[in-house]
């Protein structure tokens, strides 16, 4: 064990031994080769303790260290202690890893390391079942090389976002959906996670089937019922005042019925539907026209001052009824949602980054903590007065599917009391040029 310095101890041994050596050959009157002799027999010594350090560490330096005395005892005791050292910490580290990479097999969902030339790394157990990959084969391969869905290479070529998801069929089995996200990390690496989402897709569809089902069984009733008591109210009947507004009630609530179902089938339709063929141009300008002069017309004896900014001639590549029903929401919910002799404005501005189509209002606003939610189905922030105005909840629900058809989204801001300011914005794609 190296407790002091042992420098001091082995000079010394070598003063000793060459001043002895030095002595005796003084003696003999061969002072200098006896001195010659001493340091060689010294150097021949040292290299016996070289070549058994040199053989111990060449064979298995994990076995006791060879014995040694003085300076070679300290020198064959420290280097055993600081690979016992290393030792420890590496089985430490390796129990580590292999703890870590036990519990990421674990893990349901498919984890791969991609480098930063896109070459795989290392992958967990889901992986290999979800995406295929076969360990050791497919190390260092590249991942759009092994899974060559259109979707999926473009994902890859994309800037990593983890906010970013994508739904891809899996590449050995088409049945099997996965939700995959980039999750960049370190220098330049990223982390790619694959989900298995078929149950959840599978559940989504049963669902959209399920309201789109019910909503077209629920049409014949309806419409017999509505036709029913319309025929009913007729004056020739002579019903009294109460029947009638009995009746009156009945219509209403008919009426209203017939709205929520035609608002389902939409929504049904934009989420199942193809995307609209490009080919159509609708000119907005004249579109808001109309919309203007509609919500004149909606707005009655409550007198809204309706104003009309239209700041550029350019049209949209859209399908003109589901614009027209996007645009027309926004604007009906403003008249709706301003009270009498209010403003509300609609504005059509075109530039470099896009379109803009807004609807501003001076009406009751929205509190901060509603906004988010507006676009869920049947979210309303005063239910009693949704109702009141004819509302079915789903307004804006259409209006966000319609717009992520073109790209386009929609931002809400509005101050409680003050009004609101409801904008799509469309990227340039999906603008007309300037004629
Ligand atoms: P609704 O059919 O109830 O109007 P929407 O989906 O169109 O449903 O709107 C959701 C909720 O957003 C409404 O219930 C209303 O509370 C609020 N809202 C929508 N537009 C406006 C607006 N211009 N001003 C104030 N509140 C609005």
């Amino acid at each position: 064990m190296i407790h002091d310095n042992p420098w001091p101890r082995t000079l010394r041994r070598w003063c000793y031994g060459l001043a002895l050596a030095g002595l005796i050959g003084w003696g003999l009157g061969l002072a200098a080769e006896a001195l010659a002799l001493a340091l060689a027999l010294g150097l021949l010594w040292q290299f016996r303790y070289i070549a058994r350090l040199e053989y111990w560490l060449r064979k298995d330096s994990r076995f006791e260290p060879p014995h040694g005395r003085g300076l070679w005892e300290d020198i064959f005791d420290g280097i055993y202690r600081m690979q016992r050292r290393h030792r420890t910490r590496r089985r430490r580290l390796g129990a580590l890893l292999h703890a870590f990479r036990e519990s990421v097999d674990a893990v349901p969902d498919g984890v791969l390391v991609l480098d930063e030339g896109g070459e795989m790394r290392w992958w967990n157990d889901a992986a290999e079942r979800l995406i295929g990959v076969r360990w050791p084969q497919d190390r260092g391969r590249r991942l759009d090389n092994l899974y060559r869905h259109p979707e999926m290479v473009n994902f890859m070529a994309s800037e990593p976002d983890e906010s970013r998801n994508l739904a891809v069929p899996a590449p050995l089995d088409p049945e099997l959906m996965l939700d995959i996200r980039l999750v960049p990390y370190g220098e330049s690496q990223r982390l790619l996670i694959a989900r298995d989402i078929t149950r959840l897709r599978k559940l989504e569809e049963m669902r959209r089937d399920f309201v789109a089902n019910v909503s077209h069984e629920l049409r014949t009733p309806l419409t017999v019922v509505h036709g029913l008591a319309e025929t009913l109210a007729e004056p020739e009947n002579g019903l009294s005042e109460p029947d009638r507004d009995m009746l009156g009630l009945v219509l209403q609530q008919t009426r209203r019925m017939n709205r929520l179902v035609d608002d389902l089938l939409m929504l049904s339709r934009l989420e199942t539907g193809p995307r609209p063929a490009a080919g159509e141009v609708v000119d907005v300008a004249d579109m808001l026209r109309a919309l203007a002069e509609e919500a004149q017309a909606l707005s009655g004896a409550r007198a809204h001052q309706i104003e009309l900014q239209i700041d550029s001639e350019r049209g949209l590549r859209a399908d003109a009824n589901e614009l027209r029903s996007a645009f027309s929401n926004l604007v009906h919910n403003a008249v709706h949602y301003t009270p009498a002799g209010g403003r509300v404005t609609l504005q059509w501005q075109c530039d470099a980054q896009g379109a803009r189509f807004s609807v501003i209002d001076t009406g009751i606003g929205i509190a901060p903590q509603h906004i988010p939610r507006l676009t869920e189905r049947f979210y309303r922030v005063d239910r009693g007065r949704s109702t009141a105005t004819g509302g079915t909840g789903l307004g804006l629900a259409i209006v966000k599917h319609i717009l992520g058809r073109y790209d386009a989204h929609l931002e809400i801001r509005s101050t409680l009391g003050e009004g609101s300011r409801f904008c799509c914005h469309f990227p340039p794609e999906a603008v007309t040029p300037e004629s």
